[in-house]
């Protein structure tokens, strides 16, 4: 192993001399007591290091040793239900270990070496397979089944493929590979975490990510495979935004990065989350689960690190045919640890700060995101949606992170404190947010739900719209100025938002709704809506008229009616025609 010597120390920086044959990104530990860093800057015989630990005492002369290899993630089964630093060092180890805060130079494996899986091969000795190819599988967790894969760049024929208890540095199968060699195959496997893990042909996103939140799945939807951001004003209800998505998103695997800044931020990600319950299996969130937490009193670097650790996993699982759903909150403290990183290194900063390569980073990362046909003989599809939560200072989207952030992803959801202050939640605010989704999710929404659900939402936005520039006109000249049919769109829109988008997290049905039935309310207020307004039109009725019908409160039941009792919508359309007919005839 090449030893060299530290030169300088500055914070998570450091210079150092004599590491010949060093290359970009090779992790290095750094002094006696063995720090993890990684190069990432090389000059003839001088190599900056960034340290993911903290460097106080660390002092010039002391030595550096090289490993010889990039910053990577160990893949395989025990991925689940684990809590990791931004380097993999699983959380609840290096705590036993070493006591409530992380020591320094701790070295853990982020998976265990001890633990013994039941294997079961899924195919048999003289199969052709190549890279990405299914070999085996585990039951991982009591919901998730591991899928063991062919190592990248490995093909051949399989010699030997064992079933039973094995741990993941035991060989489970032989494959000759084309050149003769045999290749030993391991339940574990390595991957550089800046290097996206390959596939075969991304393809565009066609289905949306189910949420069964209504202003995100009916309003603003994101694709499986699609990327949104979230900003997030304190109070406003973001961490109920994630928790939902998480919890309900028709994705099988989850992946929490937390990057938080303040030390009570990540300890209630760490608390919270463990606590989740999954709808759909009953049993803890954390059985579909892999939560990667910075904690306050860990170095900027380590921030900087875990958004590529998180989505490293999050591909792995990918790879295995998953639907993943990735969150990473908040990406603004990634983008802070890379402009002190910058700062330190002295390189020249761009907009307030921030290096002038933020934008490329940002949007590699979100690329990372996407439908992709996976590495592999099978036809396997698999998605990886991305979301980021944003926390611009002040609330200044204007601000670099957001804007690049803007630049890249494909969905935003406006999060507005002044609609949490008015108990409106989720707090997205229907006129800033947007889904450029859409037009590529139609034809689901058309064949999936009906072939006028794109046009009552459209119908619906339009609603919203209208209402906005009317309260304007209220507030100068009151609401007399108004005519019965511009009445009426003040009720409608009230209806959308106080009847649909409006939704109580914590009441049991109301938590989720499924997509057909998001669909069956918006109806009722849109027929509702065009009924009142022939009325208006043809036979001259008073909105307190039309207010006064009982099926209005029907309509603002609705978001309570059951799964299971759809039908009663279609009671609930033949009232409203059948009500206002009345009014019409007297
Ligand atoms: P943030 O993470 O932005 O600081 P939280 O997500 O913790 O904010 O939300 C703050 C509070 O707002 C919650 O404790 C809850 O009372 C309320 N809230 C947020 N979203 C909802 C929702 N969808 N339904 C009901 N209450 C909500």
């Amino acid at each position: 192993m090449e030893t060299g010597k530290i030169i300088k120390v500055a914070g998570p920086v450091v210079v150092a001399e004599g590491l010949r044959g060093a290359k970009m990104y090779d992790v290095v530990q750094v002094s006696t007591q063995k720090l993890i860093g990684e190069i990432i800057e090389l000059d003839e015989d001088l190599v900056t290091i960034q340290v993911y630990e903290e460097t106080a005492g660390i002092g010039p002369g002391e030595p550096v040793f090289s490993t010889d290899a990039p910053l990577s993630v160990e893949l395989g089964p025990g991925l689940i239900t684990s809590i990791y630093d931004g380097i993999q060092r699983p959380l609840d180890i290096i705590r036993t270990n070493e006591g409530n805060f992380i020591t320094r130079g701790v070295e853990a494996y982020g998976i265990d070496r001890e633990k013994k899986w039941e294997f079961k091969p899924v195919i048999k000795k003289g199969d052709q397979v190549t890279s990405g190819d299914i070999i085996g599988v585990i039951q991982e967790s009591s919901i998730i089944q591991h899928k063991i894969m062919v190592p990248y760049s490995i093909q051949g024929e399989i010699k030997e493929i064992y079933s039973g208890k094995f741990t993941v540095t035991d060989t489970i199968a032989r494959i000759k590979e084309t050149n003769g060699s045999i290749a030993e195959i391991k339940m574990l496997q390595k991957w550089p975490v800046r290097k996206s893990r390959p596939y075969k042909e991304k393809l565009p996103p066609i289905e949306p990510l189910i949420t069964g939140q209504r202003v995100i799945d009916t309003f603003f939807p994101i694709a499986k495979g699609g990327t949104a951001c979230i900003p997030g004003p304190f109070g406003s209800g973001k961490t109920v935004v994630q928790h939902q998505i998480s919890k309900w998103c028709n994705a099988e695997i989850i992946v929490f990065i937390g990057c938080g800044e303040r030390g009570n931020e990540m300890t209630d990600v760490l608390l919270e989350f463990p606590e989740l319950i999954d709808p759909y299996s009953g049993k803890p969130l954390m059985e579909r689960t892999i939560l990667i937490a910075n904690t306050s009193n860990m170095p900027v670097a380590a921030r900087e690190a875990s958004v590529y650790t998180g989505i490293t996993i999050a591909e792995y699982y990918r790879d295995m045919g998953y639907n993943v759903a990735l969150m990473a909150d908040s990406t603004s403290r990634w983008a802070e640890a890379m402009r002190e990183i910058s700062g330190r290194l002295e390189e020249m900063p761009g907009e307030e700060g921030f290096p002038a390569y933020l934008g490329t980073r940002i949007s590699s990362f979100y690329e990372r995101s996407g439908r992709v046909k996976c590495l592999c003989k099978d036809n396997r599809e698999a998605t990886l949606s991305v979301i980021g939560a944003v926390s611009p200072p002040g609330g200044d989207l204007s601000e670099p992170v957001t804007q690049n952030t803007l630049r890249t992803v494909q969905v935003f959801w406006s999060l507005q404190d002044k609609l949490a202050y008015k108990r409106h939640f989720p707090a997205i605010d229907w006129l800033t947010s947007y889904s450029l989704y859409l037009s590529q999710l139609s034809e689901f929404y058309g064949k999936e739900i009906s072939k006028d659900f794109i046009e009552l939402r459209s119908k619906s936005m339009e609603i919203l719209q209208e209402e906005a520039e009317l309260e304007e006109i209220v507030r100068l000249v009151g609401i007399d100025a108004l005519s019965t049919n511009e009445r009426l769109v003040l009720e409608t829109a009230k209806s959308i938002r106080e009847d649909f988008l409006h939704q109580n997290a914590f009441d049991e049905v109301d938590t989720y709704t499924s997509i057909k039935k998001q669909y069956l309310i918006l109806k009722l207020i849109i027929l509702f809506h065009r009924q009142a307004e022939k009325a208006i039109t043809n036979k001259g009725v008073t909105i307190d008229q039309l207010n006064a019908l009982p099926v209005k409160a029907k309509i603002v039941r609705a978001k309570f009616i059951k799964e299971e009792n759809l039908d009663k919508f279609r009671e609930i359309e033949n009232e409203i025609i059948s009500q206002i007919n009345a009014i019409t005839t007297i």
